[in-house]
């Protein structure tokens, strides 16, 4: 048996009438780029977070990083984050000039460990740019109330947590801005690349406006800016898929109900849900005890599932990681140093069948019992 790690051609022809509608009322409108579809999406979004501002954008990395330009972030400054998550979230912290500060993901729930936080903040500090991992929350409410008693701003990046929610708080609540990223592979994803960047503060909204569109304030007038605009074609697609995130979030959590209660066991570390947290998992990531992971994904890949690693290689690791004033490590980060080594991710995604989880679980257990 295969079972593919996405789902994004079942999910196209489950939804296929409405999508082909979506495209052909762009195609026919006449409007491609900053057009009433893109328009209409942005008010959809803007409702379904709960934020004032929600602004289209052509990637989720735009979505983090002229966010960051428009709260002034730039260089001699430093922005605290976690080293396991994807490169984008550093580099868009060093595209504003700015110096990525990493410090240690706590290891139950792979997210940034809000007790390592103080310790990095310095007269420099300017930002904390969470990550909600494999679809989870940090907490939030923490961060933020570390956030007020410095007076830094908050950046979240939200990736990979679309429908996610905490115990006390929503996404966007208590920061000044959200990116997100509606790239295919996530769980609200557009058939290429988008990004959105949500806030409740006017000023950023109105100034992330003007930079992906080249600066522009009105028509033929020019700052400095970008061309970082989701396309009206996106916007039409992913305006049919926000209807039904809710359900594809609550199928993904009833696939890790049964991945957790098959694979109790097994001996591998199954993914942590905080307690009255949404996991909106994007991924459903265990880890390996035995330092066996390669062996893992090797033979599950063997046998037909196609399991991968997020991330095998933290963003300290990787080659061409700018070394210097650009990026600092505060007290070491064993933690996300190890997660790197063990992660694997299971296929999740809603349109997976009954048969390819039961076989997913299977191999996995045989596998399991033959590295006990
Ligand atoms: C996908 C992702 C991004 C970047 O999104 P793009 O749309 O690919 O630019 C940023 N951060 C995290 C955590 C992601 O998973």
């Amino acid at each position: 048996m295969e079972v593919s790690f996405y789902g994004h051609v079942r999910q196209y022809h489950n939804l296929k009438e409405e999508i082909d509608r979506a495209i052909v009322d762009v195609l026919e409108s006449s409007n491609y780029v900053l057009g009433p579809t893109l328009k209409r999406f942005e008010g959809e979004l803007a409702q379904y977070f709960g934020t004032k501002h929600a602004v289209g954008l052509n990637s989720g990395t735009d979505a983090l990083w002229l966010p960051m330009l428009a709260l002034g972030i730039g260089p001699g400054d430093e922005c605290i984050t976690t080293t396991n998550t994807f490169f984008a979230t550093a580099e868009a912290i060093w595209f504003t000039g700015a110096t990525a500060v990493f410090v240690d993901s706590e290891p139950k729930t792979n997210n940034i460990d809000v007790t390592k936080i103080e310790e990095a903040i310095t007269p420099k500090t300017k930002a904390i740019v969470p990550v909600h991992l494999y679809g989870q929350c940090a907490q939030m409410d923490k961060i933020a109330e570390i956030a007020r008693k410095h007076n830094l701003l908050v950046i979240e990046d939200c990736a990979q947590a679309i429908d996610a929610h905490g115990d006390t708080f929503r996404v966007g609540e208590l920061s000044d801005a959200v990116g997100t990223s509606f790239i295919i592979q996530k769980n609200l994803g557009t058939f290429g690349d988008s990004g959105a960047t949500m806030t409740n503060r006017d000023d950023v909204a109105e100034r992330i406006r003007q930079l992906r569109n080249h600066g522009s304030p009105a028509r033929s007038k020019h700052s400095m800016g970008f061309n970082s605009r989701m396309d009206d074609l996106h916007a039409g697609i992913l305006s049919v898929k926000l209807k039904c995130i809710t359900a594809w979030t609550d199928r993904r959590r009833e696939i890790a109900r049964m991945y957790d209660a098959a694979l109790a066991d097994s001996g591998l570390k199954l993914p942590y849900e905080m307690p009255g947290y949404r996991h909106a998992y994007h991924l459903y990531v265990v880890e390996t005890m035995n330092g066996k992971r390669d062996e893992l994904l090797a033979y599950l890949n063997k046998n037909g599932i196609d399991a991968k690693c997020h991330y095998p290689i933290a963003i300290h690791q990787q080659e061409g990681y700018p070394w210097g004033k650009e990026a600092r490590i505060v007290g070491g980060v064993p933690n996300s140093e190890w997660n790197a080594a063990n992660c694997i991710s299971l296929p999740m995604y809603p349109e997976l069948t009954q048969d390819e989880i039961d076989y997913t679980i299977e191999k996995t257990l045989e596998w399991c019992k033959a590295n006990a």
